[in-house]
């Protein structure tokens, strides 16, 4: 049985006035049973101030980290940095830090494996392009992406999230069929257990694009989605607890 994770990533989103949604957020889990893990990834300026009011329920983590530890990186963020200021996951190889930031998955890589150096849980994302889907290419890229990002899991890891995201389903409206998403869900399972053996039976792997609250509870029915990545309906803790109150029920 791998434990639920109903993750949001608010992207480059929040502002201190928006930790009323996180209070709003802490308050209502106080209710509910603890039938699933719940994480919020702020941008990097709100996680001290998160992580201090998330109470024992509510994980932070990070939304990009850097591969080494510190030095001359202007503007980056450690996955040291991020344990610091109280985070416990951080998401790697995001396809906005991909097409952004020029991240491939050869530094995805590194940036994973620099999260478990650290002792954070990197939630690794993979995803195709629409037009590899149409072209029945998305098994092979979906592969390829993995077998390329995929750290090497040290001994005393704390483990490691697969966060499957079709691109053109991030921010669209639009979600794959409940199929497509199972067939995916079971070549990454594949992979993570020729990766990792039995461990990779116990890894979380995420299903991201547009999941919302009406839709969520169908889309975490399907063999191996073992949770979501959530952004819009993140934003918004009656949106994102309704997420999650359809994981536990
Ligand atoms: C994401 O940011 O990873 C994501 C899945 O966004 P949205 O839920 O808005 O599609």
């Amino acid at each position: 049985m791998v434990r639920t994770l109903i993750a949001g990533n608010w992207k480059m989103n929040g502002l201190n006035s928006s930790l009323k949604e996180v209070e709003a957020i802490v308050d209502r889990l106080s209710g509910l049973a603890d039938g699933a893990d719940i994480l919020l990834c702020p941008p990097a300026t709100m996680i001290g101030a998160m992580a201090s009011m998330a109470g024992d329920r509510l994980k932070v983590g990070g939304q990009c980290c850097h591969n080494k530890t510190s030095g001359a990186h202007t503007g980056d963020i450690s996955a040291e940095m991020l344990v610091d200021a109280g985070a416990t996951y951080v998401i790697v190889g995001h396809s906005e830090r991909r097409d952004d930031h020029a991240e491939r998955s050869a530094y995805v890589k590194s940036q994973a494996g620099a999260a478990l150096r650290a002792g954070l849980v990197p939630i690794v994302c993979v995803g195709e392009e629409y037009a590899q889907r149409k072209r029945g290419e998305t098994a092979e890229v979906i592969e390829r992406i993995m077998r390329k990002s995929l750290p090497e899991m040290p001994s005393g890891g704390h483990g490691l999230v697969v966060a499957y995201e079709p691109k053109w389903a991030i921010g669209t409206g639009e979600i794959p069929t409940m199929a497509e998403i199972g067939e995916v869900h079971a070549l990454i399972r594949k992979v993570l257990v020729d990766n990792y053996g039995m461990e990779g039976l116990k890894m979380p792997i995420l299903y991201g694009g547009s999941m919302k609250p009406g839709n969520a509870a169908e889309i975490l029915a399907v063999a191996d989605v073992n949770g979501g990545l959530i952004g819009g309906a993140s934003l918004k803790a009656d949106d994102f607890m309704s997420i999650y109150e359809a994981a536990i029920n």
